[in-house]
């Protein structure tokens, strides 16, 4: 019998993973959504939408559900998730791998002003000519209201709540991954003199960091939260590879 393997998705690493275990013998996998998005790319293998009501109600999804696995594949900043998950596999008593992708770094010619978070991000940005660029989602914007000096634009799958307090806000509506010549012809369109970023780390929203040093605006960089601890990877062929080695 196949073993079911949960995979807690919402990134680009999760899909990747679904898709590979999908193709495999011997694994069934199910990706779990937190349900953010209205609309989300196909997963391959099964899926479900929603919290589990806490780390407890995590644990008794997996034990009922009879997983053998389970992996963490959520974004860098989603962090409350991974602490459940981490629980939740020590009281199921299965084992629970993390799948954490690099973070970016700064090279030659970048212009990176590390933050520790959104409120310092906000007064982090310099006075300046031109727009700010928000590449940071939809549900923390509200720190940036406080700055009615600057004109924002803020890249977003859905539409933000929440955004009457800004006095310059523009919102832009498209979903990555974003290549190079459009981040190019966007920031030039848009005349961005300064961006803000989260360390997601990964290819898919890099492009705009690139750009930025070709344009030597700052960036803004928040930086990532402290990771959850236990065994992790930073791939999703390490993933396999610990699947296998599991007896699972
Ligand atoms: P979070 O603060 O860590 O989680 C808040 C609650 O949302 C969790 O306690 C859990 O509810 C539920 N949840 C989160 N991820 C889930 C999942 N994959 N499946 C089922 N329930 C989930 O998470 P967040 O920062 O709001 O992010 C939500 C999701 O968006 C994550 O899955 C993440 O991978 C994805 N995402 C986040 C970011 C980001 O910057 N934070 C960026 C891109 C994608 P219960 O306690 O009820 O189980």
């Amino acid at each position: 019998m196949a073993s079911r393997i949960l995979i807690l998705g919402g990134s680009t690493e999760g899909f990747a993973l679904a898709d590979t275990l999908a193709q495999m013998d011997g694994f069934e996998p199910v990706t779990s959504f937190a349900g953010r998005t209205r609309s989300r790319r196909p997963v391959a293998g099964a899926s479900r939408i929603g919290g589990f009501g806490g780390a407890d109600g995590l644990r008794d999804y997996l034990v009922r559900e009879n997983f053998s696995a389970l992996i963490d594949a959520t974004h860098p900043f989603a962090q409350k998730i991974s602490q459940n998950a981490q629980k939740a596999a020590l009281a199921a008593k299965i084992p629970l791998l993390r799948i954490e992708r690099p973070p970016w770094r700064a090279g030659k010619g970048d212009d990176w002003r590390p933050v520790a978070d959104m409120q310092a991000a906000a007064k982090a940005i310099p006075q300046l000519q031109g727009r700010v660029f928000l590449t940071i989602g939809r549900t923390r914007l509200a720190p940036f209201a406080a700055r009615d000096d600057i004109h924002f634009i803020a890249r977003v799958i859905d539409a933000p709540e929440d955004i009457k307090k800004f006095s310059h806000l523009e919102l832009v509506f498209a979903r990555g991954p974003f290549d190079i010549a459009a981040e190019r012809a966007f920031f030039a369109e848009h005349q961005i003199a300064c961006l803000v970023s989260k360390n997601s780390g990964g290819a898919a929203a890099a492009a705009k960091l690139q750009i930025a040093r070709e344009r030597a605006i700052p960036v803004i960089m928040i930086e990532r939260p402290k990771p959850p601890g236990g065994k992790s990877c930073t791939a999703v062929d390490e993933a396999i590879n610990w699947l296998r080695e599991q007896n699972i």
